[in-house]
């Protein structure tokens, strides 16, 4: 496998009245699990269900009821350490995070505090073509949705839906290593294409199935190196954590923000109080929540339910043979196999189904032809339809076709774009398409040179233009085109137009 080297970009800086000043940025990602049914109990985590129908005994905390741990959804929280080149604890624990809400019928969520599932890992983010930050990844836990409180469905009532309650979630911490709100947006993009490759977050955001806690402090130049020297906190700024954030643009936004407001205080001579903060999109700004004073004590204690959680090193084994190809592996590959640019192996590789797409279309033909074709013609069509990929008019091997046409010379690339508008409307193999309707491209030379001919004894003047200045024989090449309705090939025209003209 080509391994792509890359630069690590700069971090961003901000100037303040007293000197330049740094981002640095950790991130908590919460991703839900892609499992039917939750953590410990059987319970469906489908999304948009009737309110409270999705709620066994134990997610309502019923008296004696006690958690049955879901094999499926450690399997995937492996299988996710492993897409992150992380370590995986054969041994774990579960601890009661206690904590008073009304979502919350337990009184405590489980989760993994001392002994996660998961330790480090890697993410490479993306900034660019041969631009990339390695953001090291602490550790991952498995712990317990909470409910949904609703407050705005009565003036004087709230209420509580469990659906959520009991659904299994990811928790992926990073170390500080995040420097922009740009960085801290492919970040979670890159964690998200991972995970969706690995089939075990589907990432959806909207629906809250991937949201982050933000961690946000500011330096001085040169200081977040002596951290990462000694790997000392005290070197860097005091962080304030931005809740619950589930848009990449409220993020950047968020961070933005936050960043200058740091800033502000300490330029002013004051400190930042480690605080819970709250993004506000509609004012652009965020808010305390909570400061540390205030902050929740959790009493943390081992969950008496249930035992350790202890794995065999084959299970994780076989796990790991079932890895998927993921994001860098296969753009890597998609440059070395198909001679595209790394730009647009970025492009095909961005969603698996992309990828897998292309390489259908790609396959025994020319592989740059076909990128082209994919990223061009047919993801500027999708997009003009509104349409994802799955729902594509023309399949891959219809676009297969086109291609194996273009690539025997049978059909010009102007005529193959008219040939993909009929594929798209009617379907269709292009193939038979081209034969029955007369678009082959015309190679015969002799035809050829009789349009040229043609085109020269009718144009006196601008031979003799054309004789004076060569450039203009594509004037010549364009007349021969549209007298044989696009269907001369250009090479062969080119040729012709030269030597008739003598240039
Ligand atoms: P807690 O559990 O109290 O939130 P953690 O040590 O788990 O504390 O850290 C939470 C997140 O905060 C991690 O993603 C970490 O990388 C990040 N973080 C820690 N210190 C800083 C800092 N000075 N600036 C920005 N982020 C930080
Ligand atoms: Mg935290």
């Amino acid at each position: 496998m080509l391994d792509l080297t890359y630069e690590t970009p700069k971090p961003k800086v901000i100037a303040g009245a007293t000197g330049d000043w740094e981002l640095v940025i950790g991130l908590e990602v919460h991703a839900q699990v892609a499992s039917n049914a939750k953590l410990f109990s059987g319970a469906s985590t489908e999304f948009g269900a009737e309110p409270n129908s999705n709620v066994a005994f134990v997610d309502a905390a019923m008296p004696g009821m006690l958690p049955v741990i879901n094999e499926g959804c450690v399997a995937l929280a492996v299988k996710t350490g492993l897409g992150l080149k992380a370590e995986i604890n054969l041994k774990s624990a579960f601890d009661r995070k206690n904590y008073f809400y009304p979502d919350l019928p337990q009184g405590y969520q489980i989760s993994q505090l001392y002994h996660p599932i998961v330790g480090e890992g890697e993410v490479l983010v993306d900034m660019g073509p041969g631009v990339a930050r390695k953001v090291r990844i602490e550790r991952i836990h498995l712990e317990q949705d909470a409910g949904k409180s609703i407050h705005d469905m009565d003036p004087h009532m709230s209420f509580v839906d469990l659906n959520r309650t009991g659904v299994a979630l990811m928790e992926i911490v990073s170390r500080p290593d995040i420097r922009g709100p740009e960085e801290a947006a492919a970040y979670v993009g890159k964690l998200r294409q991972i995970l969706r490759y690995l089939g075990t977050c589907d990432g959806n955001m909207q629906n809250g199935n991937l949201r982050a806690d933000v961690n946000v402090s500011v330096c001085r130049p040169g200081d977040y190196e002596k951290y990462q020297e000694t790997q000392d906190f005290s070197h860097l700024g005091t962080r304030c954590e931005i809740k619950n954030m589930n848009s990449m643009r409220f993020i950047q936004q968020a961070i933005e923000y936050e960043a200058r407001r740091q800033i502000a205080i300490l330029e002013d001579g004051g400190s930042v109080d480690q605080e819970t903060r709250l993004y506000d999109p509609d004012k652009g700004e965020t808010r305390s929540m909570r400061s540390k004073e205030e902050a929740h004590d959790y009493r943390y204690f081992p969950c008496p339910d249930l035992l350790p959680l202890e794995i065999e090193q084959g299970w994780v084994d076989d796990i790991a043979a079932s890895l998927p190809e993921l994001p860098d592996a296969k753009k890597a590959r998609f440059v070395s196999d198909y001679g595209m640019t790394e730009y647009d192996a970025g492009v095909l590789t961005a969603d698996v189904e992309n990828a897998t797409f292309f390489e259908a279309v790609a396959e025994g033909r020319d592989g740059k032809l076909a990128a082209n074709w994919v990223i061009n013609e047919l993801f500027g069509r999708l997009k003009k339809a509104d349409l994802d990929i799955e729902d594509s008019p023309v399949t891959a091997s219809q676009l297969g076709g086109i291609i194996e046409l273009i690539g025997k010379g049978d059909i010009s690339g102007k005529i193959a774009k008219d040939l993909f508008e009929i594929v798209w409307t009617e379907g269709g193999d292009p193939a038979e398409i081209v034969e029955a309707r007369g678009m082959k491209q015309v190679t015969d030379t002799g035809a050829i040179e009789a349009a040229v001919d043609q085109v020269i004894a009718d144009n006196p003047e601008q031979v003799e233009k054309a004789k004076a200045n060569p450039k203009l024989a594509g004037w010549f090449v364009g007349q021969v085109m549209k007298a044989t309705g696009g269907k001369a090939n250009p090479k062969a025209v080119n040729e012709l137009v030269s030597a008739k003209l003598g240039l």
